[in-house]
């Protein structure tokens, strides 16, 4: 074995995450391990959920981290609500909502997509529309697509799902800790995150949790959930109830660090971590503005914590990336799909929502282009 991991230096995490690790927990990941069955991790587990609860604006009960990045959320939400022939309509205005019509198809859904242009968010009229055309058993969404840096209205399209009776699966991967989320208000039912977004701790968890009717069209399938390492009848045995029962290994270090970075945003205050990360956003598009650059999203759909920046003409867009890198230790994102070689991604996530990165990435990119 090399010596490589000494060359593992800080790097400034401004693309579309992970984002810069707070130093509290890194010290957390640091303690020692304990069983993943010890009475003092039980007490860890019930607290991890309960701030989860709190910042998902939830009172399900059904509120836990999936070991596994964001992806194995969004495997979990489909996988334990969806059988093979269930009716499912996907929003689709980036990657990720593309990526929830691959997870849906591959579990034998019938999946329907309503597509809308990249940089623009979801219509909820033409939902409205869909819905009123035809019945689903689930229908899903992005929030914050990290693809383009557009928020999509959540809680007017969970108004027009609800009353239809179907189920109801956001994507808060990139949004959950940077705004607000309000899972019960909007009428979500399955709702996923990410570790490594805006509550900045390293990849490998993945926030999920499940309303009452989510369980009941768990407890009511016809078959069994196809998946036996993500079935959240199986987790709930571990992660609730009064007795637990070994399911997988926790892992036990990840945990430590998703209580303390919880910690970390309630000691802040909900509003506050917002309000930094909407005052950040400003400042970041008014110093970009000066160098000349312009913003992919209409000013009311932006999200605060992903910032997507047009590439002016001319510029080699991976050399100043790759520059920036090399020579300032700041990461910044690529565009993905249509968006490739035409835009950047700035995020502003988190541990990294500062004003002193704003300022750092903008003397950076001042003397690279
Ligand atoms: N959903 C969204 C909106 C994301 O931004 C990402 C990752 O960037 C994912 C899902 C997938 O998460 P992961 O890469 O952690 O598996």
């Amino acid at each position: 074995m090399s010596n490589r991991l000494d060359k593992v230096h800080e790097v400034l995490l401004m693309g579309p995450g992970p984002s810069c690790v707070y130093p509290e927990v890194y010290r957390a990941l640091a303690r020692p391990t304990i069983g993943h069955l010890d009475p003092l991790f039980i007490d860890i587990m019930d607290e991890v959920k309960s701030g989860l609860r709190t910042l998902m604006q939830t009172a399900n009960t059904a509120t836990l981290p999936m070991s596994g990045t964001g992806s194995a959320g969004m495997e979990a939400g489909f996988a334990n609500l969806l059988e093979a022939g269930d009716a499912v309509l996907v929003l689709v205005n980036g990657v990720f909502g593309k990526r929830m019509a691959d997870v849906a198809g591959r579990l034998q859904a019938r999946v329907d997509t309503l597509e809308f242009d990249w940089g623009t968010p979801v219509a909820v009229e033409a939902v409205a529309e869909k819905l009123a055309d035809k019945r689903y058993t689930l229908v899903a969404v992005v929030h914050a697509e990290t693809s383009t840096g557009v928020c999509n209205p959540v809680a007017g399209i969970g108004a027009q799902v609800n009353p239809t009776g179907a189920l109801y699966l956001v994507d808060a991967v990139t949004s959950l800790g940077g705004m607000p989320v309000c899972m019960d208000d909007w009428g979500v039912d399955l709702l996923y995150s990410g570790s490594q977004k805006c509550l900045s701790c390293p990849p490998g968890l993945a926030p999920l949790s499940a309303s009452e009717r989510a369980l009941a069209k768990l407890k009511a399938r016809q078959t069994r959930v196809p998946n036996w390492y993500l079935d959240l009848s199986l987790l709930l045995s571990y992660w609730d109830g009064a007795r637990r029962a070994y399911h997988h290994t926790a892992p036990i270090n990840m945990i430590y660090a998703l209580h303390q970075a919880l910690q970390c945003l309630l000691d802040e205050g909900l509003e506050q971590v917002f309000e930094r990360h909407r005052r950040v956003h400003r400042l970041l598009v008014a110093e970009l503005g000066k160098l000349g650059l312009e913003m992919l999203v209409a000013a009311e759909y932006r999200l605060p914590m992903l910032n997507a920046v047009k590439v002016p003409l001319g510029v080699d867009e991976a050399g100043v990336r790759a520059r920036l890198l090399a020579r300032h230790r700041i990461e910044i994102g690529a565009g993905l799909g249509p968006l490739a070689g035409k835009i950047w991604r700035i995020g502003l996530m988190g541990h990294t929502a500062r004003e002193h990165n704003v300022h750092r990435l903008v003397e950076a990119l001042h003397a690279e282009l």
